[in-house]
């Protein structure tokens, strides 16, 4: 065994310039959101007063890539970037599967995921357009801690809406917040009508993503030089992502190597698509056959039991509706340990994607799902993200087919982020006291039921 075939570090210079963009190659343009007043599609000046110009712009952009600012290629050397990939080959071993399996470190800089990669960029371009204040809201607190590194590193202020839940029982990403100088309120706060109007019903209310969206909506347009940042769905999202694939590609190549499988788990889509789309690229273009499987909680099933549609982005419909694969606006998520995989809905273009059969998904209970977390953890060290782990149980899944079928084919999964921060819900592993939930159909139907047709 050479020891170079474990392990692929690029260099200083072999960080990519450019973003790729996916919208040029997609086999049909997306259907474009629509206003939820008018149900006619939203002109893109409309959404300035919250978005940076430059996101907007990029958001329904067609050119294959966009040139990566010389000052947010920098903070990417500082937080890590080039990002290793790492072969499983001891989990390999304990599966005992003819199979390779290979996967990206996106764990690995000081926020922990990989939201730096949009959260740098976002940062840059607002700056460059003159904000001096951002907004967001955050659920579990990855998205807020990466922006809030983001904001430290670009000189910009940061409040963060952080769903009340999250914000008692998992302190320290909001310490973390915190350490970087952003400003973290539990949600819903008194401090915008949003919010004073579930505070006033329940001052304990625990809070949700839909009211934290609202809070940061409402403050960021009532402050002067204030402006807005989200973390997934959106195509400019995705777009900055791609660095993760672009190098993961330059990686397999240096390793000889090229993926029959690629896996990533889905919350918005933003993690899956950055390792996958340098690589759908090639299948979109007739160059490559393989296979894309996108992995969801089966607690929010929105490509494997939803339908593909238009439903609103936000719970208080006041968002724009997007087509996407949706389990409905409504839906009441369960309280799984993956908070980052708790969005019903997911990405235009990679719904799309799925839609039309070039992706495929799959659904795991979160037993499973941290069962696998812990094989990798014995065997590579690795401690995962509960979101990641989603993208380690397919991993391991394909890899144990591969034995029944004895084919040695090549697996490489996205690891979006570690787990340092999750360790309750492997103590809920471990004590047993972890719950499985998924809807029935009729559930899901129902919240699907209410929708615009
Ligand atoms: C936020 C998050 C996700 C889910 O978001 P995507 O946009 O689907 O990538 C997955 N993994 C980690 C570690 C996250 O923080």
């Amino acid at each position: 065994m050479q020891s170079a075939a474990l392990k692929s570090v690029l260099s200083v210079d072999q960080l990519p310039t450019d973003y790729y963009n996916i919208l040029h190659d997609l086999p049909a343009p997306l259907p474009p959101p629509l206003d939820p007043r008018t149900m006619k599609p939203v002109a893109p000046e409309a959404l300035l007063r919250l978005f940076a110009k430059e996101c907007l712009r990029q958001e329904t952009s067609t050119e294959e890539f966009i040139r990566i600012p010389d000052e947010v290629r920098e903070a990417y050397l500082r937080l890590g970037r080039p990002t290793p990939l790492y072969r499983a080959r001891r989990l390999e071993q304990k599966l005992g599967t003819p199979a390779k399996i290979f996967f990206k470190r996106e764990d690995l800089n000081p926020a922990g995921s990989h939201k730096p990669n949009t959260a740098v960029a976002q940062a840059y371009y607002h700056r460059q357009e003159g904000t001096t204040r951002l907004t967001t809201e955050t659920g579990a607190g990855q998205w807020g801690t990466a922006l809030a590194l983001a904001a430290a590193l670009f000189g910009i202020d940061l409040t963060v809406y952080m769903t009340r839940s999250s914000y008692e029982q998992k302190p320290y990403r909001k310490i973390l917040m915190e350490v970087y100088g952003a400003k973290v309120h539990a949600s819903p706060s008194a401090l915008t009508n949003a919010g004073r109007k579930y505070l006033e019903k329940d001052r304990a209310h625990p809070g949700s993503l839909g009211i934290a969206i609202s809070e940061a909506v409402e403050d960021c347009v009532t402050h002067d030089g204030t402006k807005y940042s989200l973390g997934s769905v959106l195509n400019h999202v995705l777009t900055h992502q791609s660095v993760v694939g672009q190098e993961a590609k330059l990686q397999m190549d240096e390793l000889d190597e090229d993926p029959d499988y690629i896996v990533g788990c889905i919350g918005g889509g933003s993690n899956f698509a950055g390792l996958a789309y340098p690589f759908m690229r090639d299948k979109l273009r007739g160059k490559s056959e393989a296979d894309f499987v996108a992995v969801e909680p089966k607690a929010v099933p929105s490509t494997t039991k939803g339908e593909y549609r238009y439903d609103y982005a936000d719970a208080a419909e006041s968002a724009p509706l997007i087509k996407m694969f949706t389990v409905g606006h409504g839906y009441q998520c369960p309280p799984i340990h993956a908070g980052g995989l708790r969005y019903h809905g997911k990405a235009p273009s990679m719904s799309m994607l799925i839609d039309r059969g070039l992706m495929r998904s799959v659904a795991y209970d979160q037993n499973d799902v941290m069962a696998a977390g812990i094989l990798l953890a014995q065997n590579e060290g690795v401690v995962a993200a509960p979101e990641s782990n989603h993208a380690v149980k397919a991993a391991i899944d394909i890899a144990l087919e591969c034995r029944r079928r004895d084919e040695a084919k090549t697996i490489l999964f996205n690891l979006s982020g570690h787990g340092l921060l999750d360790l309750q819900a492997y103590q809920d592993k471990i004590s047993g006291a972890l719950v499985d939930y998924a809807p029935k159909d009729s559930e899901v139907r129902a919240s699907l039921a209410g929708l615009p047709s």
